[in-house]
């Protein structure tokens, strides 16, 4: 190994050159540019470069410590790493932002556009994706061995495009520029397997003989924590034809059916699935999540080898954990290859699998829990489906001598013995995992109650919980820089990798100076949102007015059409009341619907025609402005979340799982409008009562309403804003005459209203009225938003992250 070390040390001393020397020279000789030809594309991929160099070191450093302590390692499987753009977010916690800026404005550049001339790695829906995202920052910075393995997709998350208010779908093509953070490992490539038929010799071991085969292959990103000294890698995996190109059929002049093959392999990475909690796009999902998950395991056992010689105590050395049901394939096929591949018998195979895998549920959502017919599963796995009924009989002996009746038993194994139609994957992860965990108190507490009441009863002590939280690099530090500074100005910076640090600015919320200075900061932020929505969808918004802000995915339950109907009964008073003392407000939409999710388009199509109505309405000029941002997505919401005063956080209580975008709101100091839901309440804790809007009912008065099928209409006849407002939406007032648009809203609202929105309405109008009146006393607002930012310290992800380090993986952090 000398040699080597040596080697290392010598390209050390190669990087020693200053940092504009690096950039340079990658401009010259990776890019291939000279400084007069480059466009800020070019920099930013020289900068790149420069900087991924320097993380280079620390990554190595970071590999081989890892090896030489033998630290148990920790495998966090996702389908989803939203991680946005990583320039500014590698420069900062390597410290050569200011280098970089004052080098790149030397050249004559804007360091904010070349920044931003990178794409965003939008390969998530949502908060679970974003999560993942934040959850490899903070194992970076709390030195946590942990490496995160999803899917390189072609095309992430579609572009959302707006056409006469409806959304279109496009496809975003990150990558064909380049990706200047991934390295190819063109020999870390493994085959995975689907199809065929299993073979079972004499004297009983079964052998797969598949049909069909793929090659996984590795691309690696590093993922440097605060200061950089710990460099994780996000391994994705990109999917590529097995066999060689059929040269026969080729010269042949069959030119298609050579192609053929290659086609269907590399489809497997090619999209995002766009769903965002319903279950659709069948086979080819399935095979995504086999893809990854057998490639990852894969790749965790041949590199635990490096360690050790036999897989008996692979739960000591290896922690892998599940981001939702996607990667629940993975306990049967540890199972299979403990089995089959390294001759364990079932009962072995099956323990060590227990010891080993740790499963994060993120809905109790029952149409979002997700299953496979389960002739799809027999047809593409059918190797993993024996095992399923090998688990699946151990199991039921395992709930038996607990004293569980055959039909409680029944509801709770993986393929339910008498409707043996559905492989139920809830089950299989929670039966494999030795933890479970839920991502907030009360959805850890209705997981407990509901999805998994039987498999708790079984197991008490499996599930726990971990409630979510936000990388404070990406979303203080970063973002919100103007905040940064006079937080660190106070306090100094040990708050960056200490979030609670943030306490000691209570003391500052009462203190006029700090407040003007606070505002002043938050302002500031506002002045650089109004230009941005200016940019993008060319309205001018007043920065003085309220910024009320509700940016996320489109679902019923998180209830924009609440909030677009909140709106229109606050048009309709000032249309009654014009020269009342309104609070002017600039309600702000983003979010993108599930392409086959219709009522979550009609919604966005709602909002985007009561934009059209009331903001060219010159009776209410700046009173009251309505905006649907497209195209919603982490670069996005870097420049939204400083620039909100009021975060909505309204989704029908007991069914958000955690959220994190209340979070990051709360951070930066907008006040949050919201329920009694997912992290939310915590929120409420930290934060007391007095400092958060809290309104509507509690998820047990939802469940009892739910339970009971209360009709909406004993509300709606006593709420003449309710009734209004229908009579609006069905006489065509804000959609030109066409009473037939919002015909599948006005039915859910005045005839299910599944999620409650009904109920909730006047409640939350008053709540907004209550809101309008403190925001007219500044300093109280001031103050209110101090003490936001200055109690949320604890909803960092280093402090999740530790969490998990602690209760799950047992693994040691710095
Ligand atoms: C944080 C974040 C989310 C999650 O938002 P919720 O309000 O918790 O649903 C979704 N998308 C992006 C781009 C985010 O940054």
């Amino acid at each position: 190994m000398k040699p080597v070390q040596h080697e290392f040390e010598d390209a050390k001393d190669l990087l020693h050159e200053s940092f504009g020397n690096s950039v340079l020279r990658h401009l010259i000789y990776s890019v291939g540019k000279d400084t007069s030809h480059a466009v800020e594309r070019d920099w930013c991929v020289a900068l790149s470069m420069a900087i991924r160099d320097r993380m280079v070191e620390g990554w190595i450093d970071t590999t081989r410590q890892i090896y030489e302590k033998k630290q148990k390692r920790v495998y966090y499987l996702s389908m989803e790493f939203m991680i946005g753009r990583m320039l500014e977010d590698s420069l900062t916690n390597l410290g050569h932002l200011q280098e970089a800026r004052t080098f790149i404005e030397a050249q004559g550049l804007n360091f904010h556009d070349v920044l931003h001339a990178e794409q965003d790695a939008a390969l998530g829906n949502g908060g679970l994706g974003r999560l993942a995202a934040c959850f490899m920052d903070s194992m970076s910075t709390t030195g946590v061995a942990g490496m995160g393995y999803g899917i390189r997709y072609q095309h992430g998350i579609f572009r959302q495009n707006m056409e006469n208010g409806w959304q279109m779908e496009e496809p975003e093509d990150w990558l064909v520029q380049g990706n200047a953070w991934e390295f190819r490992r063109p020999e870390v490539v493994y085959d995975i397997n689907y199809g065929g038929f299993v073979e079972t010799s004499d004297d009983g071991k079964a052998e797969w003989k598949p049909s069909e085969r793929v090659q996984a292959i590795a691309f690696d990103m590093p993922i440097a924590g605060w200061k950089g000294a710990h460099v994780n890698t996000l391994r994705l995996w990109s999917a590529r034809q097995a066999d060689l190109m059929n040269l026969k059929k080729f010269n042949e002049g069959d030119f298609m059916a050579s192609a053929h093959q290659q086609i269907l392999a590399e489809t497997l990475s090619k999209v995002l699935y766009p769903g965002d909690h319903t279950p659709e796009g069948r086979e080819l999902r399935l095979k995504q999540e086999y893809f990854f998950t057998a490639a990852s395991l894969q790749d965790l056992i041949r590199r635990f080898f490096t360690n050790y010689d036999s897989l008996d105590n692979l739960g000591d050395h290896v922690a892998v954990q599940l981001n939702d049901t996607h990667p629940a394939i993975a306990v049967p096929e540890l199972i299979r290859t403990l089995m089959d591949d390294y001759d364990y018998s079932f009962e072995r195979a099956f323990e060590i699998t227990r010891k080993t895998l740790h499963y994060t549920n993120h809905t109790l959502l029952p149409e979002a829990l997700e299953k496979w017919p389960k002739g799809l599963f027999e047809h593409i796995l059918p190797r993993h489906l024996q095992i399923i009924n090998m688990i699946d009989g151990a199991f039921y002996q395992e709930a038996l001598k607990v004293g569980l009746e055959h039909n409680v038993i029944a509801n709770i194994q993986v393929i339910h013995p008498h409707q043996q139609d559905w492989v139920r994957m809830g089950n299989l992860a929670f039966i494999g995992s030795r933890k479970v965990n839920g991502v907030s108190a009360l959805h850890t507490e209705l997981m407990k109650q509901t999805v998994f009441h039987d498999l708790h009863t079984m197991f008490p002590d499996k599930i726990i919980n971990q409630t979510n939280g936000v990388t404070p690099r990406r979303w203080v530090l970063e973002c919100n820089p103007g905040l940064s500074d006079l937080v660190t100005e106070k306090i100094g910076e040990d708050w960056i990798d200490d979030l609670e640090q943030l306490k000691k600015l209570e003391e500052f919320a009462e203190d006029a100076k700090f407040q003007k200075r606070y505002m002043d900061i938050k302002s500031d932020n506002k002045k650089r949102l109004a230009e941005f929505l200016e940019a993008r969808i060319g309205i001018t918004v007043n920065p003085d007015a309220m910024f009320d802000i509700q940016i996320k995915r489109i679902h019923e339950y998180k209830r924009q059409l609440m909030n677009i109907l909140e709106a229109v009964a606050l048009y309709n008073e000032m249309k009654a009341n014009p020269s009342a003392p309104w609070q002017p407000r600039v309600k702000i939409f983003a979010g993108k619907a599930a392409p086959s999710y219709f009522l979550a388009k009609v919604i966005i199509k709602l909002i985007s025609d009561v934009a059209e109505v009331v903001n060219n309405d010159p009776e209410i000029g700046d009173k009251l402005k309505v905006i649907f941002l497209p195209n919603y997505n982490v670069s996005a919401a870097e420049v939204l979340i400083p620039g909100a005063d009021l975060s909505e956080q309204i989704s029908t209580a007991g069914f958000e799982a955690s959220g994190t975008g209340n979070m990051k709101f709360a951070l930066n100091g907008a006040l949050t409008v919201g329920t009694l839901d997912g992290a939310n309440v915590e929120m409420q804790e930290h934060l007391g009562e007095d400092n958060i809007f809290i309104f509507g009912m509690k998820a047990d008065a939802v469940a009892e309403r739910q339970h009971r099928r209360a009709r909406p209409s004993e509300v709606i006849k006593d709420s003449q804003r309710l009734q209004q407002i229908i009579g609006q939406l069905e006489s065509g007032f804000f959609s030109d005459g066409d009473t037939g648009r919002y015909r599948d809203i006005l039915d859910n609202i005045k005839n299910h209203d599944y999620f409650q929105v009904v109920p909730d309405f006047e409640d939350y109008w008053a709540t907004q009225r209550h809101i309008d009146e403190v925001y007219q006393k500044p300093s109280e607002w001031a103050k209110m938003a101090i003490l936001n930012t200055a109690r949320m310290g604890w909803f960092s992800s280093d402090r999740t992250i530790r969490g998990y380090a602690k209760d799950i993986w047992k693994t040691p952090t710095i």
